[in-house]
């Protein structure tokens, strides 16, 4: 049999991330590029547009002619509108407004282009390849900078009226609570983002609990970082400790609400901060018994993404075969 092959990037702030892999998932090649986001726009653009042909050659070297591509998925931050194929507008990326990214690609490359949310493309990803492989109804969250989202619902992502679904970062989780880079108070990502556990620790740094938080940033307080938080609590800082406690609460609360709306099978955490392990996902387990039906909640896994920062990168191939009822 003849398999077809397909292009998935991730575009992200910092890099591109581009793999070409067939119908049956087997990666044929990966490619990686700064994404150079300061450089402007149509740096960013030349960076996807070189990625998407060092893949190629790749494939070529491998005997797999650009013509058998059945298209090239992209996973973009948002909001976007995949039928239009525009990108609204991406926080990480200045200057990227309005941008007809689908046009662009295909006018430059000759070739179908699909977008995909990049938190959608995540979930998407461990749902095909990573550690939902085996359930049909999972949610992701991307525990970064910020709080990414994407909903899984019969094995197929849950978009909503206008593409704008699954934005989970920005449940609110405390009413009144800290202001939001969206605008509102008490938003999950305002807690629960690595950017999050870093304020919540200069606060009360500032109201001068003892901490060894102090010595790990010497007395930079600008030098703090959500590692250095979880590390601080591996060596058993009393405040560390109690911040990871409260990170795994306020997740808690919002995965149990989505348990209770989604009845999935699965969560998955994905994102840097998933590095702390046991550490953090120990106390998520916990508190998201306090915030969900028993009867939900005793049958999900909440689990590691494995595919780590290919995960939306393979979901964009995925969301190509997806458009094309091949998976
Ligand atoms: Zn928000």
């Amino acid at each position: 049999m003849d398999l077809k092959p397909v292009i998935g990037i991730d575009l992200g702030g910092t890099n591109i991330v581009g793999i070409l892999i067939n119908e049956r998932g087997n990666i044929l090649a990966k490619k990686r590029r700064k994404t150079l986001a300061q450089e402007g726009k149509d740096k960013v653009i030349s960076q996807i547009i070189g990625c998407v042909n060092d893949l190629l050659k790749e494939g070529e070297n491998l005997g797999i002619s650009p013509e058998k591509l059945l298209g090239i998925g992209v996973g973009s931050p948002g909001p976007l509108n995949r039928k239009q194929g525009i990108i609204y507008h991406a926080p990480n990326l200045p200057g990227w407004e309005n941008v007809p990214l689908v046009k662009i690609l295909k006018d430059e490359l000759g070739m179908s282009i699909f977008l995909e949310n990049d938190a959608n493309a995540a979930a998407l990803g461990e749902w095909w390849l990573g550690a939902g492989k085996s359930v049909n109804n999972l949610i992701l969250l991307t525990l970064g900078t910020g709080i990414g989202g994407g909903i899984i619902i019969e094995g197929q992502v849950y978009h909503g009226s206008k593409d704008m679904a699954a934005e989970l970062g920005h449940i609110v989780i405390k009413e009144g609570g800290m202001i939001c880079g969206c605008g509102t108070r008490g938003c999950l990502e305002a807690y629960a983002s690595a950017t999050g556990v870093v304020r919540r620790a200069r606060a009360a740094m500032k109201q001068g609990y003892k901490t060894i938080l102090k010595d790990l940033v010497r007395n930079n307080p600008e030098g703090l970082t959500c590692e250095l938080v979880f590390q601080a609590a591996r060596e058993r800082d009393s405040l560390a400790l109690w911040l990871v406690e409260e990170t795994g609460r306020y997740l808690g609360i919002g995965i149990g609400s989505l348990a209770n709306v989604l009845n999935p099978e699965m969560v998955i955490l994905s994102g840097g901060m998933i590095k702390a392990g046991d550490l953090l996902f120990n106390p998520v387990r916990r508190f998201v018994k306090l915030f969900s039906l028993k009867a939900i909640i005793e049958r999900v896994k909440i689990v590691p993404g494995t595919l780590g920062d290919e995960a939306g990168a393979i979901g964009a191939a995925a969301a190509v075969l997806k458009e094309r009822r091949m998976l």
